[in-house]
C-alpha cells in the first residue's frame, strides 16, 4: 500500500503534471485534477506554494545562474526594459518554476503560466500572448511538448514581438501581423535535446542548466521548509531525509511532509530514527531509490543480463513509458554511477547491482576483466 502512496505522489513529472490540467486560454487552472481528490490536491498546491522561496536570497544553491540572473535583471532594470528571454533546463523538481517566480518578483511583474501539452493551437498562444500586459512574463513549462505549427508562430513573437496570423486556407488566405507589448518568455524543459535549435537560439537571455544539488544543500532546504512547517527537526534527521533525497528539493520536501506524518502519528520527536523508519515505509532506500527504480534495474540485471537494453523494450517490460524512464528514473540513477546509457541501450553497472544485492551479470564480469 505504501509503495504505491509514493508512487503516486513521489512521481515528480506526474506530479506536476497531473496538477497542471489545461484550464480556460491554455493557462492552467491547479484545482482541476480527476485524479485526486480536490482536497488533497489543495492542501499540496499550497504547501508546495508555501515552501517555494520568494526571494533570491531564500533560494539556495545554483549560485552561478543566480549571479547571471542577477547581472540580467540589474541591467534590463537600468534600461528600463524586460528582460530577454530565459531557458532553464534540467530534471523535474531542481527549481526552474521558482526561479521564474523569483524573476518576476524582482523585476516587480505579473506572470502567467502555461505548459507546452496545454497550448495545442496556435489560436491559444495567440491567445495567451495577446493577454499580456507591456513588461509581463510568460512562463512555459515542459515547452518542449509545444507542436511544431505553434512553435513557429512563437518565433517572431520572440524575436520581433509580432504575431503572424493567417487567417482563411487555400488561395484566399492572408497573414495579420499584431504588434505584441514588450514581454519576456521564460521557458522550462526536462529535455533539452527535444527542443528545435531555431528554438534554443531565440533564448537571448540565456539557456541555464540546473544541477543537483549536494547534500550539503539539501540539509539547508530542508532546514529552512522544517522551519516553515513548525516541524522541529533535528541534524541527524535532516541528514538523513537530504541523503534519500536524490538531490531534488521536491523530493526532499516531500520526504520531510511524510517523515512529520508518521513523527505526527507515533506521537514521537523528528528524529533521524524516525526518519528512517517512515522513509523505509515508503519504500525509499538508503540512496533514494523508490520501489519503481529498483524494479528498472533488477528488470535490467535479470531479463535482460545486465544489458544493453533499448528505452521501448524496457517500457514494454515495465509497463512504464519511455517520458517516465527517460525523465524520471534515469537522470538520478546515471548520476549515482547505477545505469549506462550506451548508443546500443541502456547498461547497468556493478555498482548498482552491489547496492541491489543481486548477481553481477556474467556480460558485466567479462567486460570489467
Ligand atoms: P521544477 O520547476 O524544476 O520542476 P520547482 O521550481 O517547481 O521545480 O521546485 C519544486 C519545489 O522545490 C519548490 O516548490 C520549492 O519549494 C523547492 N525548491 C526548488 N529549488 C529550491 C531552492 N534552490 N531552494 C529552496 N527550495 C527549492
Amino acid at each position: 500500500m505504501s509503495s504505491d502512496i509514493f508512487m503516486k505522489n513521489a512521481s515528480p513529472t506526474k506530479e506536476k503534471t497531473a496538477a497542471k490540467t489545461k484550464g480556460k486560454n491554455g493557462l492552467e487552472n491547479p484545482k482541476e485534477n480527476p485524479e485526486r481528490n480536490l482536497e488533497e490536491n489543495l492542501k499540496d498546491t499550497f504547501l508546495d506554494q508555501t515552501l517555494r522561496p520568494s526571494r533570491f536570497e531564500e533560494y539556495i544553491g545554483q549560485t552561478a545562474i543566480k549571479n547571471n540572473l542577477k547581472i540580467l535583471l540589474q541591467a534590463a532594470k537600468e534600461r528600463d526594459h524586460p528582460p530577454e528571454h530565459i531557458l532553464f533546463y534540467g530534471p523535474a523538481g531542481l527549481g526552474k518554476t521558482t526561479l521564474a517566480h523569483l524573476i518576476a518578483k524582482e523585476m516587480n511583474t505579473q506572470m502567467k503560466v502555461t505548459s507546452g501539452p496545454a497550448i495545442e493551437k496556435v489560436g491559444d498562444l495567440a491567445s495567451v500572448i495577446t493577454n499580456l500586459n507591456a513588461g509581463d512574463i510568460l512562463f512555459i513549462d515542459e515547452i518542449h511538448r509545444l507542436n511544431r505549427a505553434v512553435e513557429e508562430v512563437l518565433y517572431p513573437a520572440m524575436e520581433s514581438g509580432v504575431l503572424d496570423i493567417i487567417i482563411g486556407k487555400g488561395p484566399s488566405a492572408r497573414t495579420i501581423q499584431l504588434e505584441l507589448p514588450p514581454f519576456t518568455l521564460i521557458a522550462a524543459t526536462t529535455r533539452i535535446a527535444m527542443l528545435s535549435s531555431p528554438l534554443r537560439s531565440r533564448f537571448s537571455g540565456g539557456v541555464f542548466r540546473l544541477e543537483f544539488y549536494s547534500e550539503e544543500e539539501i540539509e539547508k532546504i530542508v532546514a529552512r521548509s522544517a522551519k516553515i512547517l513548525e516541524a522541529e527537526i533535528d541534524k541527524g534527521a535532516a541528514k538523513e531525509i537530504a541523503k534519500r533525497s536524490r538531490f531534488t528539493p521536491r523530493t526532499a520536501n516531500y520526504l520531510l511532509k511524510r517523515a512529520r506524518d508518521f513523527a505526527q502519528v507515533k506521537r514521537t520527536a523528528l528524529t533521524e530514527q524516525i526518519v528512517e523508519n517512515a522513509l523505509d515505509l515508503l519504500g525509499v532506500d538508503s540512496m533514494g531509490l523508490m520501489p519503481s527504480d529498483r524494479h528498472l534495474l533488477i528488470s535490467i540485471a535479470e531479463k535482460f543480463q545486465g544489458g544493453p537494453v533499448g528505452l521501448n523494450t524496457l517500457s514494454a517490460a515495465l509497463s512504464e513509458e519511455e517520458s517516465t524512464i527517460e525523465e524520471v528514473h534515469e537522470p538520478y540513477l546515471i548520476r549515482l554511477g547505477f545505469l549506462e546509457r550506451t548508443s546500443r541501450g541502456r547498461v547497468i553497472t556493478e555498482k548498482a547491482c552491489k547496492h541491489l544485492g543481486v548477481a553481477t551479470p556474467a556480460s558485466l564480469s567479462e567486460k570489467l576483466f
